[in-house]
């Protein structure tokens, strides 16, 4: 008879500690996973969200940047961390929609095995070339590009990632077969691209908003329906002549599959106070980032998303023999 009672208290206690750990989350800092280089657009929009979240929680939100295949190596050690509230991570479009259709041997599944905290930020695509690039507008770079073949170097962030997905999907509309110049995320590649050893990337708005504006860079197109209120002189991809390429990515916060839901809540809202905040919406607007309406906020609407996401691009890269 006494041992099933110890057993009770003892259960007892682990259940209570275990709920006052919850309630008094975050004790200390957390780690939020990069999986791509510093300075990139995952990495800013990691940063700007969250340093805001940081002080809605009262404890600091570090970013680690874990670079590699596209963003799975990154992805793939946010998905095993433990699953206690102090390891999360801001996947992508490339990391929750791209990657299953290029990577047979992926260890995680974008549905199933994570937690959705929310959405942070739409990414619009850009079309952007070296500054000294001969072409006027999007007609003449498509010319060049068909004149010169695989002379042209592409550079993306890894396969999977979302320059590669959005640039894959560009060739195969435009009918092109440039070279691909890869590196561990877009803030690199952005550097070569600013001294002209690489031609051209698809990238998201928030890395290369700046060096548009500064003409460090020069954008063709956005690939979006409607120009972007940051770069208004910058055309759709539409205007420009090219029917078939309007594609946007997106930032998101994960955390690992069996996060308590007590703590997957403090984290939801600390993002939605986040994305409420004047000061860090004016720095994502400023960048040309979306930032999500009330309803696509929250852990429902990501995994509604990261569904969709993975079907959408699944047939888009199996069907290209160019993905790699
Ligand atoms: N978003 C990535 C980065 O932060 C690059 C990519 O996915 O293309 O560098």
């Amino acid at each position: 008879m006494k041992l099933p009672r110890l057993l009770l208290a003892a259960l007892g206690l682990a259940f209570a500690c275990q709920v006052g750990a919850q309630s008094k989350y975050p004790e200390r800092p957390v780690t939020m996973i990069v999986p791509f280089a510093a300075g990139g657009p995952t990495d800013v929009v990691a940063r700007i969200v969250g340093e805001h979240m940081s002080r809605t929680l009262g404890q600091q939100i570090v970013v680690e940047n874990v670079a590699g295949a596209g963003g799975t190596t990154g992805i793939t050690r946010g998905a095993q961390a433990s699953a206690d509230g102090y390891t999360i991570m801001m996947g992508h479009m490339g990391t929750h929609g791209a990657a299953p259709a290029l990577y047979p041997g992926l260890k995680y599944d974008p549905a199933k095995d994570f937690e959705p905290i929310g959405l942070a930020a739409g990414t619009p695509i850009l079309i952007v070339a070296r500054k000294n690039h001969p072409a006027t507008d999007l007609k003449s770079f498509i010319e060049w590009l068909k004149t010169n073949g695989d002379k042209v170097n592409m550079a993306h962030a890894g396969v999977g990632s979302v320059s590669h997905s959005t640039g894959v999907l560009f060739n195969s509309v435009v009918g092109v077969k440039p070279t691909f110049i890869t590196y561990k995320g877009t803030g690199p590649a952005l550097n070569d691209l600013m001294a002209g050893t690489v031609d051209f990337m698809t990238d998201q708005i928030v890395n290369v908003a700046p060096q548009v504006q500064g003409k460090t860079v020069k954008a063709f197109a956005i690939a979006t329906a409607t120009r972007s209120p940051a770069l208004a002189d910058v055309p759709t991809t539409k205007e420009g002549g090219l029917n078939g390429y309007e594609v946007s990515a997106w930032n998101a916060v994960f955390a690992p599959k069996g996060t308590p839901k007590e703590i997957v809540a403090k984290l939801t809202d600390a993002l939605d106070k986040a994305l409420d905040d004047e000061g860090t919406r004016k720095r994502l607007l400023d960048l040309g980032g979306v930032i999500p309406e009330k309803s696509g906020r929250g852990g429902a609407a990501l995994q509604t998303l990261v569904v969709s996401e993975v079907a959408r691009w699944t047939p888009v890269l199996k069907g290209s023999g160019d993905a790699k």
